[in-house]
């Protein structure tokens, strides 16, 4: 048995009260590969901790038989801060009530001054240069001095995702298809994940501009590579991933009991646990670029009627809603038409009807890049 847990205090933000961070690690300290496993750091999207909980089962097993290989570290509430902000019976778990903002989002930049602490540690041997960056970010995140709940709720996670192979970030969209997103070099040897899972779309793109937790540690490598790699081997050493557990009420046993399934095997093909998992299933899905799938907005104030279902194939110009204004005075004015400005699939829709002007109303994944999409931030806030 491999297995311990530990628990991480938050500290405490008023008196008399303190959350913490419980982690359940499997594997020798340092073994490779490293995966990394936390759910629901939006605390308000559940289905990740309800397949945490059946991963941990499957892990608990595998470690009683020996079969833990690599280290394993699963956090199954990475966020308690969010999970407390209950305001009279509704959740409000993406964003910190305090102000910090969304927890996805403003996430530290550990390329931040990286090449100047690996500068002269650089060389021809790559898993030498691996070491000496991974030593360099975890130097860095142990400088950090956090002083609120929320900024020792960052560095904890930090700490304990940094150094990892495989960072495995557990999401859901409002209503919406399995789907996950990587950046687009990882897709050939990692696309297995999305297979496993029966996604239907891989969202890629290397720096998305938001600064969510799975780039945090990826982002660094490709960066790297960016300014030195031309004179030296940077391999991409952290796979990190989104994956979108479907929409915020899809927390069902079957689902999370098969969506374990397809992690732990994942975790078995990728050598962090014994076993053969047999090939992964096709894929649903190519991968394709962020940058072509639109966030379809509502214009004004409204509520919304959808008039595509989830995983309807559209054209550009097809209506994807109509917008309601409930105060129109004649009711034959009262719907304007939102429509799709790209072919593609209907990914996801949003589960409040009622929506503000600019409210994203629903993801349209196309396979053409598009103009309105580049340069910009291209997750939703
Ligand atoms: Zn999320």
């Amino acid at each position: 048995m491999s297995k311990s847990i530990e628990r991480i205090s938050l500290g405490s933000m008023s008196p008399g009260t303190e959350r913490f961070l419980l982690v359940h690690r499997y594997g020798a300290k340092g073994a490779r590969p490293k995966a990394y496993v936390q759910a629901s750091l939006h605390s308000d999207e559940i289905p990740g901790m309800l397949a945490a909980h059946h991963l941990i089962r499957q892990l608990d097993a595998a470690d009683a038989k020996g079969e833990i290989k690599g280290e394993i570290i699963v956090v199954p509430v990475a966020n308690p801060v969010g999970l407390g902000q209950i305001i009279n019976g509704a959740h409000s778990g993406r964003y910190e009530l305090r102000g910090g903002g969304n927890f996805n989002r403003q996430w530290p930049d550990l390329f931040d001054g990286l090449l100047d602490a690996v500068r002269s540690k650089l060389g021809p041997d790559v898993e030498a240069n691996v070491k000496a960056v991974r030593a360099a970010i975890g130097a860095k995140i142990n400088q950090m001095n956090p002083d609120t709940e929320l900024a020792r709720l960052k560095v904890e996670l930090a700490r304990l995702a940094h150094d990892a192979d495989m960072v495995l970030d557990l999401h859901c969209d409002d209503e919406a298809l399995m789907h996950v997103y990587m950046q687009p070099m990882h897709w050939k040897e990692f696309s297995d994940l999305a297979a496993e899972l029966g996604a239907r779309a891989g969202l890629l793109c290397v720096d998305s501009k938001a600064q969510s937790f799975d780039e945090t540690f990826s982002l660094p490598w490709s960066k790297l590579q960016d300014a030195v790699g031309d004179k030296f081997p940077i391999p991409n050493a952290c796979f990190g991933t989104t994956v979108e557990f479907r929409g915020q009420a899809d927390v069902f046993d079957e689902m999370a009991v098969a969506d374990a399934a397809g992690l732990y095997r994942f975790l078995q093909r990728h050598g962090a646990v014994a076993g053969n998992p047999g090939a992964a299933p096709a894929l649903l899905c190519d991968g394709t670029d962020l940058e072509a799938t639109d966030i379809v907005r509502a214009p004004k104030a409204g509520v919304i009627a959808y008039k595509v279902a989830l995983g309807a194939e559209v054209k550009q110009g097809d209506i994807v809603a109509e917008l309601v204004d409930p105060l129109a005075e004649d009711q034959s004015k009262a719907r304007t038409a939102i429509r799709a400005v790209n072919d593609g699939l209907v990914l996801s829709r949003c589960l409040r009807k009622l929506v503000s002007p600019g409210d994203g109303i629903s993801m349209i994944v196309g396979k053409t890049k598009l103009a309105h999409r580049k340069g910009g931030t291209l997750l939703s806030d």
